[in-house]
Parts: structure tokens; sequence; C-alpha cells
């Protein structure tokens, strides 16, 4: 039959198609119009080489698609667009005209129907491989899913496989393929490879993608940052090159004042980070070490004053009191300027807060012209903190004795170390050993930390150690420290501190003068004795500073000139009286004795309470004693059943009684031996029950046999029974001589006895 026919230039249209197109050829739109005057019907097929402007039947495909002309659109400048709707495929014969259009010999080929070609199972088989073939393609591409999810429910051989023609966009030629096809089993292997290729392209492509936005993105973001670098830089007018800064660096390195070796690792160090991409990681972390070996002191020193007279002076100008104390730092300088060296063993200054230990550290420091620095061990745990951490850490820093140096800028300062019974140890390393090597003077030359890597020399520091509680300090800190105690002031001491260097400080501090505020003797005694309890003198400096504040308001807002501080107007500024002291019981009891108790914080009174009652012979302890305190419970009983025939008890009684030994203030923590002789006594008298004088105090520690050993914290222990109106105090004997040293001002009223055993203290005691 004929038609006429439109050559297409890059399209192939197959039958079910609606597509529309662009015709601007002269004789495809006189075809197209003729179609649609007629029967609408042309054959479309496409041109081999799609740049001939008037080609022949050899120019054309042999398989094309007859269509219907759906649609003429005119468009500007003499196009059309014209859509079709395939109809079916045909074979073009030949042309048998050319003007004014393209008319051929068409032949209506179909391909047999697919069920007589193909037999069911392959055609089942075809149709599952295409649909797997189409889910991979899908799952590569984002678009068309909806047609691909219905071709998905057909079932249909050649159903799918038209569809998969007319959906999937595969380039012209391949479509071309498809149409030439002449049954349905060569149209099933083609669809399969051009979708699968497809599906692999596609797969391909993402994976290029991908790896072009990953280039991309990375540069950028670094471009950004770089960008954003520069702009900081030049904003706080630094220059961005590390030339200029390693030149600077590289002069100040020749410059220090500093061993040759650390020169040579400095210089190294420069060389190395000159050669380091600006702005870079490894850059600042080199750029901190330079700095930081620049910063630190080497051979830098101040000069000591080593006059002992002056020293001894600035400590008398600077502290009340504390006569051994003193005695004993200016003996300790004397020594280290006769031996030049720092082979002394290290001032440790132990005693209840506030006493001044850390002043006293200052002084010393302004004594001898030395810089000082403090470093608080209190709480310190890792190693990291003493050593430094190595510099591949990221935020490596060094030590602290490293980060003092730089700090205070000589190499000789005076470092106080303070709180170094509270350093602990844990899974990081010790820090004690770490501390060790730090005081060592044999070691300590070349002190090694982590981040400096070159050694440190810490040998001209003088140290200063500060602690509470000696017992907690370990065992080798010990051993290389000289300890001096420190030991609570009594009131009258805190007086005269409050008075010559407290209130002064204070008035200076909140911009008062002496005429303006002033404190007479009353006042300022009671606001020791009844608004501060503690063993220094840090409580009452806030009770002083708190009364400093109150008179400044009140000389801004009342217009008050003066203020004098008296026994009645203290409580004006400072509230209620807010401390009660244990005082001694006005009766003599059974089973009641006072013991005299040291703490980190000062000493205390503490009344050992005994009862017997019908049972079995047990013993009951109660008031969180420790485990040292236990045992001196369990010794005192033994040593009461072994006398008790003495008292006339009875064998029977410890097997038919139950003894309950208690110490008041059941939430504070007490332990340690001294409370022996007490508990002992505070049985003793219940069993027999025999009354124990009221205004009685005593501590000793006891035996099994009722020897009586001495104990610590006398001075403490002696100034709480004071305060408490205790008149007779027992004391184990051994201790006489640490009872001479003691002021007379805390003995003068006291009657001490002292006690070698049991039997002398149950004499004391007992009415
Ligand atoms: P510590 O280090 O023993 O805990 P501080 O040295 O911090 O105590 O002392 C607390 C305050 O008491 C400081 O202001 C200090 O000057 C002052 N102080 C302590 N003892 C005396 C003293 N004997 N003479 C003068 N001031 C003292």
């Amino acid at each position: 039959m004929n038609f006429p026919v439109i050559a297409l230039r890059g399209l192939t249209i197959l039958p079910g198609m609606v597509v529309h197109f662009d015709a601007s050829r002269k004789k495809s739109i006189d075809a197209a119009q003729k179609a649609m005057m007629s029967d609408q019907k042309v054959f479309v097929t496409m041109q081999k080489d799609s740049e001939i402007e008037d080609p022949y039947a050899k120019d054309l495909c042999i398989y094309g698609t007859l269509v219907r002309v759906k649609q003429l659109i005119k468009m500007q400048g003499n196009i059309i667009r014209i859509m079709v709707e395939g109809l079916e495929r045909c074979r073009l014969n030949g042309i048998i005209e050319r003007d004014p259009y393209l008319v051929g010999d068409i032949e209506f080929l179909p391909r047999k129907s697919v069920s007589e070609e193909i037999e069911y199972c392959r055609q089942e088989a075809m149709v599952r491989i295409l649909k797997e073939d189409l889910d991979k393609y899908s799952a590569e591409v984002s678009n068309n899913k909806q047609a691909i999810a219905h071709m998905m429910t057909m079932k249909k051989l050649d159903e799918l496989l038209n569809q998969i023609g007319i959906i999937i966009p595969f380039d012209p030629e391949s479509k071309q393929r498809m149409l030439d096809a002449p049954n349905y089993e060569d149209l099933y292997l083609i669809a399969e490879e051009l979708l699968r290729r497809e599906a692999a392209i596609n797969e391909i492509k993402k994976e290029f993608q991908k790896k072009v936005k990953e280039r991309i993105d990375k540069s950028q973001k670094e471009y950004v940052l770089r960008e954003q670098m520069k702009v900081i830089r030049e904003e706080l007018g630094e220059d961005s090159s590390n030339t200029q800064d390693a030149d600077e660096y590289e002069k100040q390195a020749n410059a220090l004042n500093a061993p040759d070796s650390v020169k040579e690792v400095l210089l190294k160090e420069i060389k190395r980070f000159k050669a380091i991409p600006n702005g870079s990681q490894e850059g600042t972390v080199s750029r901190n070490y330079i700095e930081t070996l620049l910063e630190l002191p080497w051979n830098n020193c101040t000069q000591d004053n080593n006059d002992t007279i002056h020293a001894m002076n600035v400590l008398n100008e600077d502290h009340y009191g504390l006569e051994k104390v003193k005695e004993r730092v200016v003996e300790y300088l004397a020594v280290r300027t006769l031996v030049h060296k720092g082979d002394t063993p290290i001032i440790c200054l132990a005693g209840p807060p506030g006493t001044g230990k850390t002043s006293i550290a200052k002084s010393v420091a302004r004594a001898l012209g030395k810089k000082y620095h403090r470093i608080s061990l209190g709480g310190v745990r890792d190693e990291a903190e003493i050593r430094g951490h190595r510099r591949t850490y990221l935020g490596a820093m060094p030590g602290c004795f490293a980060k003092a140096l730089k700090e205070v800028g000589t190499s000789n300062p005076l470092i106080l170390l303070d709180e170094i019974d509270k350093t602990s140890s844990d899974y990081k390393g010790d820090v004690a050993s770490a501390l060790l090597e730090v005081l060592d003077s044999e070691q300590n030359n070349q002190f090694k930390d982590h981040y400096i890597e070159v050694p440190l020399d810490l040998s001209k520091v003088l140290f200063i150690a500060t602690a509470n509680d000696k017992s907690m300090i370990p065992r080798p800190l010990l051993d290389r420290m000289e300890v001096i105690d420190v030991t609570s002031y009594t009131e009258n001491e805190k007086f005269h501190i409050a008075k010559d260097h407290l209130i002064p400080k204070q008035l200076e501090r909140n911009g008062l003068t002496a005429d303006q505020l002033s404190f007479t003797t009353k006042g300022l005694q009671k606001i020791i004795h009844n608004y501060t309890r503690e063993a220094g003198v840090r409580t009452l400096e806030r009770q002083i500073a708190k009364i400093c504040r109150k008179v400044v308001r009140e000389i801004l807002e009342q217009g008050r000139g003066k203020v004098k501080i008296t026994e009645t107007s203290v409580e004006k500024y400072l509230g209620m009286e807010k401390i009660t002291y244990n005082k001694a019981n006005t009766e003599d009891q059974v089973g009641i004795v006072r013991g005299l108790a040291w703490t980190s914080v000062g000493g205390d009174t503490l009344e050992i309470e005994v009862n017997v009652m019908p049972g079995s012979g047990n013993l009951q302890l109660t008031g969180q004693m420790g485990d040292v305190m236990k045992e001196s419970a369990q010794l005192a009983l033994t040593y009461v059943r072994s006398v008790a025939s003495e008292y006339g008890i009875d064998k029977k009684f410890f097997e038919e009684n139950d003894i309950h030994l208690h110490i008041p203030e059941g939430a504070v923590p007490k332990d340690g031996p001294s409370a022996g002789i007490t508990m002992t006594t505070a049985i003793l008298s219940a069993v027999t029950k025999q009354k124990v004088y009221a205004d009685l105090a005593m501590t000793g520690e006891v035996t099994l046999r009722g020897r009586v050993l001495p104990i610590g914290g006398l001075k403490e222990k002696l100034l709480a029974a004071k305060m408490a109106d205790i008149h007779r105090v027992l004391v184990p004997d051994e201790n006489r001589s640490d009872v001479s040293e003691i002021s007379t001002e805390i003995t003068k009223g006291l009657d001490i006895v002292y006690v070698k055993n049991m039997s002398e203290v149950l004499g004391q005691a007992l009415l």
C-alpha cells in the first residue's frame, strides 16, 4: 500500500507510542498535511544519517511505523509540531514519489503472535527475567518509577516488551534495533541486553557523580575554611605565612638564654615548622611547642636575698606568733644558703586550715626576693597534670611545673605545693611518684615533662609544701620532707592576729581607715569566741570582712562618720551568736566520761557513754567509729574483764549482760586510738556503777595490760578542754615534754595530771 512518508532525524517511533516531533522540512510538513486531509495515516522511519536534507530510499531505515497524525500545531518560523500515535510495524519496500512529498510502498509486517512463537514456560521465564532487570534498573534510576511499577504488573510478554520500548528512554538506534527485530524472541534478547546495559550505565554514572561530588565538597570546604582563616588572620593583624613567623622565632631562639642542647632542639623544630603548610593542625601544634620553649626561663634567675635577719624581719612583719615555725624556716634558709644547693630536704608545713601556712610561704618568697607560684595539688589524680601530655595528644599541654616556670619567668622561684596530702593515685598513673622525681634533688635537675621533652632543671626552685594531715602524705614523699607542725591558735593569739593583721588588711581592702571603723577589745573577743570556732583564722577573717562591708554601706547610705564594734554592737552586724561549746557536765555521772579528740581542723571534746543491760555478753558500738577505734573498744572491755575481780564484780556478770558504748554526734566519723583510756574508764564506771568526775577529761592510748601510751595533737586537745571549762586533764606520762612546749596561756588554769597506767587513770577518775 502507498502512504506518505516522513523521514525522522534522531527519533524512532514504535507502535503504541504517542509522541510529538517538530518538522521543518517542507516535504515532511506536506506529507503530514496530506495525511490529515485523508485517512491521517503516515509512515515514519528514521534516517540513517540525520545530516541528509533530502533523503532517498537508501538513506532510510527499512523498518518503520505506520502512525496516525493526531494534531498539527503551527509553531514559530515555519515549524509544525506533529503529534502522532504509533499504529503498526511496517516495512518500506521503496519510494514511489519524491515530490511534493515522499510516498512509499509500505508493507504491513506484524510479528507472529507471541503464543504461537514461544511456548508458555519460556515466555514466563522471559517475563520474569525482564521484571528482575526492570527492578534493578528502577533502583538505579529515580524517574519513571510509576510506569515501571505498572509494567511489573503485566503478565504478557508482548505487552511487556512493547511497553519497555515505549517507556525506557533508550537511544534512537537501540529503539530502531527493537523495531527491526523480526520476532518476539529476538525482541526479547535485544530488550534484555538494552535494559542491563542501561542499568549498568546508570550505576557507573552514579558512582562517578558521587566521587565527583565528594571531591568538590571536600575541596570546597577546605577552600571556604582557608578563606575564612585568612580573613580572621587579617582581622587580627597576623601574617598568614609561616616563614615570617619562623624567622622571628629563629631570632628569638638564637637570643635565648638557654643551654645549647635546648637551642638545638628548638632550632630543629623551627625548621620543621617552616615547612609545614600554613594553617594546618600540625602547624598549630608545632607553633605552640616552639612558643612554650621560648617562654620558659631556662638560665634566667633572680638574685636571692640571703640575709637571714632580713628574712626573720619579714616573717615577723607578716605574722604574729608562730615563733617555732619562723625559727625553723629561717634555720632552713640559712643552711640552704650555706650549702649552696637544693640538697636540703623540702619543708612541709602541716597543720589545720587557716593557720597561715600559705601565707608563711608567701612571706618567705618576699623575704628572699623570689617569685612566688602556688600549685594546688588537692584532688590531682592524673599524672599528666604533673608531667604534661605527649605532644601527639590533641590539646596536649605541659605539666604544672613547666607551666609554673613559664608563668613566673625565672628558674629559681618559690613554688608552693599546696595540700600535698590530698593527691591521689588512679589508673592514669601515680601522682606521688611523679612528685617524688620533682622533690628529689638527685633527679630534679633533669625533670622530664612529656610535652617539653627536653629535660627541665627544677633544682634551683625552692619548694615548700603544705598539708592538713601529715599522716595522709604518701610515705616516700614524707621521707623527703622536713615537716614543721603549725598548730591551732589560742583565742589570745587569734585576738592579736586579728588586731595586728586581719583588721588592717580588711580595712584596706574595703577602702576604710582605722578612724572610720574600730574594734574594742571586748568586741573582738566576742567575735572570736562566739562567732568562730576553728583552729585557724579564716572564719574570723571572713567575719571581719563582713563587718567591714556592712560598715561601708552604712557610711555611704547613712553618712555615719565613725563606727565602733563593741560587745553589744557585734550582734547588729553578725546576727545572733552562732557557736555553742560542749561544756563540762555539771553533775558527776556513771558511765559518762569526757575524752579529747584531734581532727585535721582542730581539737574537740567528746563524751563517751556506756550503758549496761541484761543480755549475753555482747559489746555494741555506735557513733561511726573507725576500725582502730573499734579495736580500742574491744581492748578496753578485755582490760576491764581482766581487772573485774579487783572491783568486786561477779565473774558471771559479763556473760549475763550486754554492754553498749556510744559516742554522740553520731553522724561525724571518728577514729584513732587516743580514746582508749576514756573508753576503759567509761566501761568500768558503768559496770561498777561508780561515778566519774564531771570536770575531768582525758586522752591516751591503752594497751591490753593497761599501760598508757602517748598521743598526738596535745595542744589542740588542751585548747578544746579549756574551752569546755574542764579543770583537770589526764595526759599520758610520755607526753610530758610536749606539754612543756605549750604556752602557759593554754595550760594556765588546767590541772594536768600525768598517768602511766590504767590504775592511775581510774584512781583519778572514779569518785
Ligand atoms: P592555710 O594556708 O594554713 O590554710 P592561710 O595562709 O591561707 O592558711 O591563712 C589564712 C589567713 O589568715 C591569711 O589571710 C593569713 O594571712 C592569715 N593568718 C594566718 N595566720 C596568721 C598569723 N600568724 N599572723 C598573721 N596572719 C595570719
